[in-house]
């Protein structure tokens, strides 16, 4: 790895798992949650995961400015601005949607860590989805280093399952929410033989999810049929919508558990996690859920 890499993970603890002691759960329920969320103060969850050995090859190959894209309140970008600012390279974002007149909190932080915003249309945008190799078009353009959407490279693999090994208990069941897949795909990777993967899919229509994660697979050179699934009808209406039933769930769960959760990935991965339980699916198993973060995005709800 390089130095400044290794420097800069040094400063990241991978957070404890902890049992939920519920009393909104049938008993005898076997939860816990790894705290992802509390991996570093200002990076939470599984961005820094996917980040590291995409910025230790941008590093390795001599890039001094990494470009990347999102939504306006998109965490990926927010760690790599953050990221880029510790390792002293110049980040550059591309937004979806206008440049606000005020900027939100996310931005104000992006920008405050030098990363330089471009906004772009929705057309724009989804043209630049299908850019997905690091030397690119946008790359070539924005003269750096292109990662694709929420890190959604096969060198994201790799931290992820380092994320996954870093849960000290046994369990059969790991539970986490999708948006690209990465985080599934890397963490399946990370599964043997007896364990099962279910991920929840925050977008609606993310029928396309199965296929993404094989192909993320099979660069790895794993097994493609290690068992998971993916959960298509926790979404909410689709991608960062919400509603009622969902909040008062969080808040609730929050209430009881004193663990934060956000509206967008893991509210509903816990609101769809306890739905199952509730209705007796996932009976006598040890069950991880994965808490990936995102808190930073609650400030401008
Ligand atoms: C990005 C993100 C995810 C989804 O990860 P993917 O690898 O894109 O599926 C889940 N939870 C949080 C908090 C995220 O920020």
């Amino acid at each position: 790895m390089h130095p400044n890499i290794v420097t800069l993970n040094s400063k990241f603890r991978p957070g404890p798992t902890i049992r939920i002691d519920d009393p909104a759960l049938p008993h005898g329920t076997d939860l816990w949650i790894k705290r992802e969320d509390l991996l570093h103060p200002v990076i939470s969850g599984n961005k820094w995961r996917k980040l590291k050995y995409i910025l230790d090859h941008a590093l390795k190959l001599g890039y001094r400015n990494i470009i990347s894209m999102g939504g306006a309140y998109s965490n990926h970008l927010h760690a790599l601005a953050f990221a880029g600012r510790e390792l002293g390279l110049a980040t550059t974002g591309i937004i979806r949607g206008e440049r606000p007149e005020q900027p939100n909190t996310t931005m104000k932080d992006l920008q405050n860590w030098g990363m330089t915003l471009h906004f772009v249309s929705r057309t724009t945008f989804r043209k630049l989805r299908e850019c997905k190799q690091w030397d690119s078009e946008p790359g070539q353009k924005y003269r750096g280093y292109w990662i694709p959407e929420g890190g959604s490279s096969p060198l994201a693999l790799a931290g992820i399952t380092e994320m996954v090994n870093d849960i000290p208990i046994e369990f059969q069941t790991i539970a986490l929410a999708c948006g690209t897949g990465v985080t599934l795909a890397g963490t399946i990777s990370a599964l043997v033989s007896d364990q099962f993967a279910l991920g929840f899919a925050v977008l609606k229509g993310a029928g396309f999810l199965e296929k993404e994660v094989e192909n993320l697979l099979r660069t790895t050179g794993k097994s493609v049929s290690q068992p998971a699934e993916i959960l298509l009808d926790y979404h909410f209406g689709g991608f960062a919508k919400r509603n009622q039933k969902l909040i008062r769930f969080m808040t609730d769960f929050e209430r009881r558990n004193n663990i934060p959760l956000d509206p967008v990935y893991t509210g509903k991965l816990m609101y769809g996690l306890y739905h199952l339980i509730n209705n007796q699916k996932l009976k006598n198993q040890r069950i991880v859920a994965i808490h990936t973060g995102g808190l930073q995005a609650n400030r401008s709800y």
